[in-house]
């Protein structure tokens, strides 16, 4: 059985640009419906009028070849993407990461860092108040995500104004619930409870990730030449002497990473090339006055 992982908070260039990015597509996905395009809703995959509105075009159920060379399109990129830049969209795009990551930023706020969050969750449930209040704190905030994001997946089928006096008014009809309902439970459950089980056991994209792959593919990834023989040492310490290589074995890179995964062991299909391991390692590798890249992005014929 898998246990469950506690991530360590990270700080470096690929922290920044991941968060770049999760607020950028959630800018653009809670900010979209409520944009309007010839006074009705820009974008608005419409069920009861069977209309598909996108700014000025209009597709019928009879233009569906657009959506099929869509589809068509989105594959063909992901296939491209990956056989570039290995699973660089799951690590920085991809929905369950994106949701994660909010996710994992509230129980940080909340509940504190990666051992603040063990300790916690060693204390028994019966007779500790500060678990209780903590706990509900941070799933309070997370329902609440849940719900807003559930309400404007459901703003892209139906229109999401009228949707607002219809939800206050409990008047949401069948399957503006249903999408309602399903969609903020899997928010829910996806980014607080199942994260990376999702993208290690779940997701397809990882399994035929392998297939896209070559050589000439850019991944993350540790460069066991300089750092093996890994070793603890001080700073002072002449790792030449000592016949060391640059990997301190201080498992920070391991702490880091959502997949609970050591890239020292080599290529991992589990691997999201997130690159908080390079981030981790570079900070490692700046106090021990060595130089970066240790784990980098790299082509294995380069
Ligand atoms: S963070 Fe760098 S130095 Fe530390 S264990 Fe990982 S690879 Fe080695
Ligand atoms: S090994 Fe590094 S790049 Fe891969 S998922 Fe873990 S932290 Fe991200």
């Amino acid at each position: 059985m898998d246990v469950k992982i506690y991530p360590r908070a990270v700080s470096g260039v690929f922290a920044k640009k991941r968060m770049m990015l999760v607020l950028a597509t959630q800018a653009i996905f809670y900010g979209l419906p409520w944009i309007n395009w010839n006074y009705r809703q820009a974008v608005l995959c419409d069920f009861a009028t069977y209309k598909f509105y996108l700014f000025g075009i209009v597709l019928w159920p009879q233009d569906l070849i657009y959506f099929a060379i869509f589809i068509l399109m989105l594959v063909m990129f992901l296939l491209l993407t990956s056989a570039n830049f290995g699973r660089i969209f799951c690590g920085f795009a991809c929905p369950e990461v994106v949701y994660s990551e909010i996710f994992f930023l509230i129980e940080r706020v909340i509940e504190g860092d990666w051992l603040a969050r063990k300790r916690l969750d060693c204390l028994p449930w019966v007779g500790s108040f500060t678990k209780w209040r903590i706990k509900g704190l941070k799933y309070f905030a997370w329902i609440m995500i849940a719900l807003w994001t559930g309400f404007t997946f459901t703003g892209y089928l139906s229109p999401i104004r009228q949707l607002v006096i219809s939800t206050l008014e409990f008047q949401m009809n069948e399957w503006e619930l249903l999408c309602f309902g399903l969609y903020t439970l899997m928010t829910f459950c996806n980014a607080g409870f199942l994260r990376e089980k999702i993208c290690k056991y779940i997701c397809p994209y990882s399994r035929f990730q392998s297939v896209t792959m070559g050589r000439e593919t850019k991944i993350v990834f540790y460069d066991g030449m300089r750092g093996e023989p890994r070793g603890g040492r001080s700073k002072k310490a002449d790792r030449l002497s000592m016949a060391l290589g640059d990997c301190v074995d201080c498992g920070v890179c391991l702490q880091v990473c959502q997949m609970g995964i050591d890239i020292r062991n080599g290529f991992q299909y589990m691997c999201i090339d997130c690159g908080a391991c390079i981030d981790a390692c570079n900070q490692v590798m700046k106090k021990m006055g060595y130089s970066s890249g240790l784990i980098r992005y790299a082509r294995e014929n380069k």
